[in-house]
Protein backbone atom coordinates (compact mmCIF):
# COMPACT_ATOMS: atom_id res chain seq x y z
CA UNK A 1 0.00 0.00 0.00
CA UNK A 2 1.54 3.59 -1.05
CA UNK A 3 0.05 5.86 1.90
CA UNK A 4 -0.17 9.52 1.23
CA UNK A 5 3.03 11.76 1.34
CA UNK A 6 1.34 13.90 3.54
CA UNK A 7 1.66 12.08 6.77
CA UNK A 8 5.53 10.72 5.80
CA UNK A 9 7.06 13.60 7.77
CA UNK A 10 4.57 13.33 10.86
CA UNK A 11 5.75 12.07 13.86
CA UNK A 12 2.86 10.84 16.49
CA UNK A 13 2.45 13.14 19.65
CA UNK A 14 5.14 12.64 21.91
CA UNK A 15 2.74 13.99 25.10
CA UNK A 16 0.58 11.45 24.00
CA UNK A 17 3.03 8.84 23.64
CA UNK A 18 4.98 8.72 26.49
CA UNK A 19 1.74 9.46 28.73
CA UNK A 20 0.55 5.72 27.69
CA UNK A 21 3.64 3.92 27.84
CA UNK A 22 3.74 5.08 31.57
CA UNK A 23 0.41 4.47 32.44
CA UNK A 24 0.80 0.95 30.78
CA UNK A 25 3.76 0.22 32.86
CA UNK A 26 1.69 1.12 35.89
CA UNK A 27 -1.19 -0.89 34.37
CA UNK A 28 1.07 -4.11 34.28
CA UNK A 29 2.38 -3.26 38.42
CA UNK A 30 5.51 -1.18 37.53
CA UNK A 31 5.45 1.19 40.42
CA UNK A 32 6.19 4.62 37.95
CA UNK A 33 5.52 8.08 39.16
CA UNK A 34 4.10 10.06 36.14
CA UNK A 35 5.51 13.55 36.03
CA UNK A 36 4.35 13.85 31.62
CA UNK A 37 0.46 13.94 32.65
CA UNK A 38 -0.77 16.98 29.83
CA UNK A 39 -3.78 17.54 31.55
CA UNK A 40 -5.00 18.43 34.98
CA UNK A 41 -5.30 15.66 37.57
CA UNK A 42 -8.26 17.26 39.13
CA UNK A 43 -11.39 15.46 38.30
CA UNK A 44 -14.16 17.43 36.16
CA UNK A 45 -16.91 18.96 38.75
CA UNK A 46 -19.73 17.85 39.85
CA UNK A 47 -21.81 20.03 38.95
CA UNK A 48 -20.62 19.96 35.55
CA UNK A 49 -21.15 16.30 35.36
CA UNK A 50 -24.57 16.80 36.49
CA UNK A 51 -25.19 19.14 33.24
CA UNK A 52 -24.18 16.23 31.46
CA UNK A 53 -26.02 13.99 32.68
CA UNK A 54 -28.95 15.99 32.61
CA UNK A 55 -28.11 16.49 29.21
CA UNK A 56 -28.42 12.49 28.27
CA UNK A 57 -31.50 12.16 30.74
CA UNK A 58 -33.17 14.99 28.62
CA UNK A 59 -32.71 13.47 24.94
CA UNK A 60 -29.72 15.97 24.30
CA UNK A 61 -28.20 13.25 22.37
CA UNK A 62 -28.77 14.61 18.71
CA UNK A 63 -26.68 16.44 15.57
CA UNK A 64 -26.43 20.12 16.69
CA UNK A 65 -25.11 22.44 14.27
CA UNK A 66 -21.70 21.30 12.85
CA UNK A 67 -19.78 24.68 14.47
CA UNK A 68 -22.14 24.37 17.81
CA UNK A 69 -24.92 25.42 19.29
CA UNK A 70 -26.32 29.11 19.85
CA UNK A 71 -26.54 29.13 23.49
CA UNK A 72 -23.17 27.28 23.88
CA UNK A 73 -21.46 29.68 21.27
CA UNK A 74 -23.37 32.48 23.36
CA UNK A 75 -21.41 31.47 26.77
CA UNK A 76 -18.61 31.84 24.87
CA UNK A 77 -19.19 35.09 23.96
CA UNK A 78 -20.18 36.78 27.30
CA UNK A 79 -16.74 34.57 28.21
CA UNK A 80 -14.51 36.50 25.58
CA UNK A 81 -16.52 39.76 27.12
CA UNK A 82 -16.17 39.43 30.94
CA UNK A 83 -12.45 37.64 30.78
CA UNK A 84 -10.72 39.06 27.84
CA UNK A 85 -12.89 42.35 27.64
CA UNK A 86 -13.25 41.08 23.73
CA UNK A 87 -16.49 41.72 21.83
CA UNK A 88 -17.57 39.02 19.22
CA UNK A 89 -20.64 38.30 17.66
CA UNK A 90 -21.43 34.39 17.60
CA UNK A 91 -21.01 34.68 13.94
CA UNK A 92 -17.42 34.72 14.64
CA UNK A 93 -17.42 31.61 16.89
CA UNK A 94 -16.95 28.17 16.37
CA UNK A 95 -16.80 25.40 18.46
CA UNK A 96 -14.41 22.28 18.11
CA UNK A 97 -13.67 18.95 19.50
CA UNK A 98 -11.23 20.46 21.64
CA UNK A 99 -8.66 23.40 21.16
CA UNK A 100 -6.27 20.83 19.57
CA UNK A 101 -9.31 20.61 16.50
CA UNK A 102 -9.46 24.24 16.53
CA UNK A 103 -6.01 24.72 16.04
CA UNK A 104 -5.87 21.90 12.97
CA UNK A 105 -8.58 23.58 11.13
CA UNK A 106 -7.14 26.80 11.12
CA UNK A 107 -4.15 25.61 9.91
CA UNK A 108 -6.39 23.52 6.77
CA UNK A 109 -8.01 26.91 6.22
CA UNK A 110 -5.53 28.87 6.27
CA UNK A 111 -2.41 27.33 4.64
CA UNK A 112 -1.58 27.29 0.55
CA UNK A 113 1.55 24.20 -0.20
CA UNK A 114 4.85 26.59 0.97
CA UNK A 115 3.19 29.33 3.10
CA UNK A 116 4.90 29.70 6.01
CA UNK A 117 3.81 29.97 10.15
CA UNK A 118 5.84 31.13 12.74
CA UNK A 119 6.30 29.35 15.41
CA UNK A 120 7.82 30.39 18.63
CA UNK A 121 10.23 27.77 20.38
CA UNK A 122 10.29 26.41 22.32
CA UNK A 123 6.37 25.05 21.37
CA UNK A 124 3.76 22.36 21.53
CA UNK A 125 4.73 19.64 20.03
CA UNK A 126 1.89 19.60 17.77
CA UNK A 127 1.85 23.11 16.14
CA UNK A 128 4.97 22.14 13.39
CA UNK A 129 2.66 18.66 12.41
CA UNK A 130 -0.36 20.61 12.13
CA UNK A 131 1.04 23.27 9.85
CA UNK A 132 3.14 20.16 7.45
CA UNK A 133 -0.60 18.53 7.56
CA UNK A 134 -1.92 21.27 6.27
CA UNK A 135 0.79 21.83 3.28
CA UNK A 136 2.41 24.60 5.23
CA UNK A 137 6.26 25.50 6.94
CA UNK A 138 6.72 25.93 9.85
CA UNK A 139 9.48 28.69 10.64
CA UNK A 140 11.27 28.53 14.07
CA UNK A 141 11.69 31.17 15.96
CA UNK A 142 14.55 30.21 18.87
CA UNK A 143 13.99 31.57 22.49
CA UNK A 144 16.27 31.08 25.43
CA UNK A 145 15.75 30.74 29.28
CA UNK A 146 18.38 33.74 29.93
CA UNK A 147 15.17 35.72 28.09
CA UNK A 148 12.83 34.54 29.39
CA UNK A 149 11.72 31.84 26.75
CA UNK A 150 10.00 35.12 24.94
CA UNK A 151 10.67 35.96 21.42
CA UNK A 152 11.60 40.19 20.82
CA UNK A 153 10.82 42.00 17.74
CA UNK A 154 14.04 41.24 16.17
CA UNK A 155 13.99 37.62 16.89
CA UNK A 156 9.92 37.30 15.20
CA UNK A 157 11.21 40.38 11.94
CA UNK A 158 14.24 37.60 11.29
CA UNK A 159 11.63 34.58 10.53
CA UNK A 160 9.02 36.96 8.48
CA UNK A 161 9.50 35.88 4.68
CA UNK A 162 7.20 36.79 1.40
CA UNK A 163 5.68 33.29 2.45
CA UNK A 164 4.55 34.32 5.87
CA UNK A 165 0.77 33.69 6.47
CA UNK A 166 0.38 33.33 10.53
CA UNK A 167 2.44 33.29 13.97
CA UNK A 168 1.41 31.50 16.68
CA UNK A 169 1.64 32.63 20.31
CA UNK A 170 0.96 30.47 23.23
CA UNK A 171 0.82 32.27 26.71
CA UNK A 172 1.13 30.92 29.15
CA UNK A 173 3.31 28.08 27.19
CA UNK A 174 3.59 24.55 27.33
CA UNK A 175 5.87 23.26 27.52
CA UNK A 176 7.78 26.12 29.79
CA UNK A 177 5.08 28.35 31.61
CA UNK A 178 6.47 31.55 29.88
CA UNK A 179 3.44 34.85 30.12
CA UNK A 180 4.04 37.47 27.91
CA UNK A 181 2.67 40.38 28.94
CA UNK A 182 0.77 43.18 27.45
CA UNK A 183 3.44 45.31 26.13
CA UNK A 184 5.39 42.15 25.03
CA UNK A 185 2.17 41.63 23.28
CA UNK A 186 1.72 44.84 21.27
CA UNK A 187 5.27 44.92 19.69
CA UNK A 188 4.19 41.16 18.02
CA UNK A 189 1.10 42.55 17.14
CA UNK A 190 2.61 45.98 15.57
CA UNK A 191 5.20 43.11 13.95
CA UNK A 192 1.98 41.15 12.50
CA UNK A 193 -0.11 44.22 11.78
CA UNK A 194 2.44 45.68 9.72
CA UNK A 195 3.73 42.77 8.14
CA UNK A 196 -0.19 41.39 7.46
CA UNK A 197 0.62 38.23 9.65
CA UNK A 198 -2.54 36.66 10.75
CA UNK A 199 -2.06 35.68 14.73
CA UNK A 200 -2.88 33.01 16.08
CA UNK A 201 -3.54 33.07 19.97
CA UNK A 202 -3.43 29.64 22.01
CA UNK A 203 -5.03 30.59 25.68
CA UNK A 204 -5.67 26.79 26.83
CA UNK A 205 -3.74 28.23 30.07
CA UNK A 206 -5.28 31.39 30.28
CA UNK A 207 -6.35 30.37 34.05
CA UNK A 208 -3.39 28.23 35.11
CA UNK A 209 -1.67 31.11 36.73
CA UNK A 210 0.72 32.14 39.17
CA UNK A 211 1.98 34.77 41.52
CA UNK A 212 -1.30 37.57 40.97
CA UNK A 213 -0.08 37.50 37.25
CA UNK A 214 -2.75 38.64 34.70
CA UNK A 215 -3.04 36.93 31.16
CA UNK A 216 -3.33 39.24 28.81
CA UNK A 217 -5.13 38.22 25.23
CA UNK A 218 -3.28 39.73 22.36
CA UNK A 219 -6.59 40.41 20.16
CA UNK A 220 -7.66 42.79 23.40
CA UNK A 221 -4.49 45.56 22.49
CA UNK A 222 -6.82 47.54 19.88
CA UNK A 223 -9.76 46.83 17.76
CA UNK A 224 -7.14 46.63 14.73
CA UNK A 225 -5.06 43.92 16.19
CA UNK A 226 -8.44 42.11 17.32
CA UNK A 227 -9.21 42.18 13.28
CA UNK A 228 -5.85 40.20 12.62
CA UNK A 229 -5.98 37.58 15.21
CA UNK A 230 -7.87 34.15 16.20
CA UNK A 231 -7.98 33.28 19.56
CA UNK A 232 -8.27 29.44 20.28
CA UNK A 233 -9.18 28.25 23.88
CA UNK A 234 -11.18 25.16 25.49
CA UNK A 235 -12.58 24.00 28.54
CA UNK A 236 -9.63 21.44 28.73
CA UNK A 237 -7.38 22.68 31.13
CA UNK A 238 -9.35 25.69 32.97
CA UNK A 239 -12.15 22.97 34.06
CA UNK A 240 -10.30 19.85 33.99
CA UNK A 241 -12.30 18.86 30.58
CA UNK A 242 -9.27 16.93 28.87
CA UNK A 243 -11.61 13.99 27.83
CA UNK A 244 -14.69 16.25 27.14
CA UNK A 245 -13.12 17.37 23.83
CA UNK A 246 -14.32 20.88 23.69
CA UNK A 247 -12.45 23.76 22.60
CA UNK A 248 -13.55 26.90 20.35
CA UNK A 249 -12.15 29.98 18.52
CA UNK A 250 -13.16 33.57 17.75
CA UNK A 251 -12.08 35.65 15.22
CA UNK A 252 -12.48 36.78 11.34
CA UNK A 253 -16.19 35.85 10.21
CA UNK A 254 -15.03 34.16 7.36
CA UNK A 255 -12.33 32.36 8.65
CA UNK A 256 -15.14 30.87 10.82
CA UNK A 257 -17.23 30.28 8.28
CA UNK A 258 -14.45 28.55 6.48
CA UNK A 259 -14.08 25.94 9.36
CA UNK A 260 -17.76 25.35 9.89
CA UNK A 261 -17.78 24.11 6.29
CA UNK A 262 -14.78 22.19 7.13
CA UNK A 263 -16.20 20.78 10.51
CA UNK A 264 -19.57 20.17 8.74
CA UNK A 265 -17.52 18.01 6.30
CA UNK A 266 -15.31 16.32 8.45
CA UNK A 267 -16.53 15.96 12.22
CA UNK A 268 -19.83 17.52 12.21
CA UNK A 269 -20.74 18.71 15.22
CA UNK A 270 -19.19 18.11 18.84
CA UNK A 271 -20.43 15.89 20.78
CA UNK A 272 -23.68 17.37 21.90
CA UNK A 273 -23.39 15.87 25.65
CA UNK A 274 -19.67 17.69 26.13
CA UNK A 275 -21.27 21.13 24.56
CA UNK A 276 -23.70 20.82 27.11
CA UNK A 277 -21.13 20.52 30.20
CA UNK A 278 -19.44 23.33 28.81
CA UNK A 279 -22.10 25.59 28.30
CA UNK A 280 -23.19 24.70 31.97
CA UNK A 281 -18.99 25.49 32.85
CA UNK A 282 -18.89 28.32 31.12
CA UNK A 283 -21.77 30.37 32.06
CA UNK A 284 -20.98 29.79 35.54
CA UNK A 285 -17.32 30.18 35.57
CA UNK A 286 -17.12 28.40 38.34
CA UNK A 287 -14.37 30.89 40.09
CA UNK A 288 -14.28 29.12 43.46
CA UNK A 289 -12.97 26.19 41.93
CA UNK A 290 -10.81 26.80 39.95
CA UNK A 291 -9.14 29.35 42.51
CA UNK A 292 -8.48 26.57 44.30
CA UNK A 293 -7.10 24.62 41.53
CA UNK A 294 -4.87 27.02 40.64
CA UNK A 295 -3.27 27.71 43.90
CA UNK A 296 -2.55 23.82 44.13
CA UNK A 297 -0.99 24.19 41.09
CA UNK A 298 1.05 27.18 42.55
CA UNK A 299 1.94 25.40 45.53
CA UNK A 300 3.14 21.86 43.54
CA UNK A 301 5.10 24.59 41.61
CA UNK A 302 7.05 25.83 44.24
CA UNK A 303 7.49 21.83 45.59
CA UNK A 304 8.99 20.75 42.18
CA UNK A 305 11.00 24.07 42.06
CA UNK A 306 12.45 23.67 45.41
CA UNK A 307 13.79 19.82 44.77
CA UNK A 308 14.69 21.02 40.97
CA UNK A 309 17.09 23.26 42.36
CA UNK A 310 18.49 20.67 44.65
CA UNK A 311 19.36 18.20 42.14
CA UNK A 312 23.35 19.12 40.89
CA UNK A 313 22.94 19.72 36.74
CA UNK A 314 19.50 20.47 36.37
CA UNK A 315 18.84 24.10 35.55
CA UNK A 316 14.74 24.50 35.70
CA UNK A 317 12.75 27.78 34.24
CA UNK A 318 10.47 28.70 36.65
CA UNK A 319 7.05 28.58 34.93
CA UNK A 320 4.73 31.67 35.44
CA UNK A 321 1.75 29.60 34.30
CA UNK A 322 0.40 26.42 32.95
CA UNK A 323 1.61 23.13 34.83
CA UNK A 324 4.93 22.36 33.76
CA UNK A 325 8.96 22.97 34.13
CA UNK A 326 10.94 23.09 31.33
CA UNK A 327 14.39 21.84 32.55
CA UNK A 328 17.48 21.93 30.97
CA UNK A 329 19.37 18.80 31.55
CA UNK A 330 22.61 18.91 28.85
CA UNK A 331 24.63 19.00 31.83
CA UNK A 332 24.35 15.33 31.84
CA UNK A 333 25.77 14.82 28.55
CA UNK A 334 22.68 12.27 27.09
CA UNK A 335 19.81 14.02 24.56
CA UNK A 336 16.69 14.67 25.67
CA UNK A 337 14.97 11.54 24.55
CA UNK A 338 17.96 9.29 26.07
CA UNK A 339 17.77 11.22 29.52
CA UNK A 340 13.75 10.62 29.67
CA UNK A 341 13.89 6.45 28.00
CA UNK A 342 16.28 5.73 30.85
CA UNK A 343 15.00 7.68 33.48
CA UNK A 344 11.52 5.76 32.74
CA UNK A 345 13.23 2.38 32.65
CA UNK A 346 15.75 2.47 35.44
CA UNK A 347 14.40 5.04 37.61
CA UNK A 348 10.53 4.54 36.49
CA UNK A 349 9.65 8.36 36.66
CA UNK A 350 8.33 9.48 33.49
CA UNK A 351 8.61 12.75 31.86
CA UNK A 352 8.84 13.93 28.30
CA UNK A 353 11.67 15.08 26.12
CA UNK A 354 12.37 18.10 24.99
CA UNK A 355 13.20 17.30 21.53
CA UNK A 356 9.61 17.33 20.62
CA UNK A 357 8.89 21.09 21.54
CA UNK A 358 12.30 21.92 19.78
CA UNK A 359 15.00 21.83 22.31
CA UNK A 360 17.41 18.43 23.05
CA UNK A 361 18.35 20.37 25.58
CA UNK A 362 15.30 19.97 27.90
CA UNK A 363 12.67 17.85 29.36
CA UNK A 364 9.27 18.85 30.01
CA UNK A 365 7.96 17.91 33.94
CA UNK A 366 4.60 18.21 34.45
CA UNK A 367 3.34 18.73 37.89
CA UNK A 368 -0.13 17.65 37.48
CA UNK A 369 0.10 15.26 40.34
CA UNK A 370 -0.12 15.44 43.58
CA UNK A 371 2.91 16.86 46.07
CA UNK A 372 3.47 13.51 47.92
CA UNK A 373 4.27 11.99 43.79
CA UNK A 374 6.08 14.91 43.22
CA UNK A 375 8.47 14.69 45.85
CA UNK A 376 8.97 10.91 45.35
CA UNK A 377 9.59 11.78 41.57
CA UNK A 378 12.34 14.44 42.73
CA UNK A 379 13.67 11.82 44.68
CA UNK A 380 14.12 9.19 42.56
CA UNK A 381 15.45 11.61 39.80
CA UNK A 382 17.82 13.12 42.19
CA UNK A 383 19.24 9.87 43.03
CA UNK A 384 19.45 8.36 39.33
CA UNK A 385 20.59 11.28 38.27
CA UNK A 386 23.64 11.23 40.85
CA UNK A 387 24.65 8.04 39.78
CA UNK A 388 25.08 9.29 35.63
N1 LIG B 1 -2.75 23.98 23.04
C1 LIG B 1 -1.83 23.61 23.94
C2 LIG B 1 -0.65 24.48 24.15
C3 LIG B 1 -2.00 22.43 24.68
O1 LIG B 1 -1.08 22.07 25.58
C4 LIG B 1 -3.13 21.64 24.46
C5 LIG B 1 -3.29 20.39 25.27
N2 LIG B 1 -3.32 19.25 24.55
C6 LIG B 1 -4.05 22.07 23.48
C7 LIG B 1 -3.83 23.25 22.80
C8 LIG B 1 -5.26 21.28 23.11
O2 LIG B 1 -6.14 21.05 24.14
P1 LIG B 1 -7.53 20.32 23.89
O3 LIG B 1 -7.51 19.74 22.52
O4 LIG B 1 -7.62 19.29 24.94
O5 LIG B 1 -8.59 21.37 24.02
N1 LIG C 1 -1.41 19.31 25.88
C1 LIG C 1 -1.07 18.14 26.57
C2 LIG C 1 0.44 17.92 26.54
O1 LIG C 1 1.13 18.71 25.97
C3 LIG C 1 -1.88 16.94 26.20
C4 LIG C 1 -1.35 15.98 25.19
C5 LIG C 1 -1.57 16.46 23.80
O2 LIG C 1 -2.70 16.74 23.44
O3 LIG C 1 -0.57 16.55 23.10
O4 LIG C 1 0.90 17.00 27.15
Amino acid sequence: MKYSARMDEVKPSATLAITSKAKALRASGEDVIILAAGEPDFDTPEEVKKAAIEAVNSGDTKYTPAGGRLSLKEAIKRKFKDDNSLDYDVSEIVVSSGAKHSLYNIFQVICNDGDEVIIIHPYWVSYPEMVRLAGGVPKFVKTSAEKGFKAGEEDILSAVSGRTKALVINSPSNPCGAIYSREDLRKIAKICIEKDILIISDEIYEKIIFDGQEHASIASISPEVKAKTIVVNGVSKSFSMTGWRIGYMAGDKEMIKKVNTLQSHSTSNPCSISQAAAEYAISKGLTEEMERNCSKFQERRDVLMKGLLSIDKAKPFKPEGAFYFFCDISGYGLDSMTFAERLLDEAKVAVIPGAPFGDDRFIRISFATDVDTIKKGITRIKEWAGSL
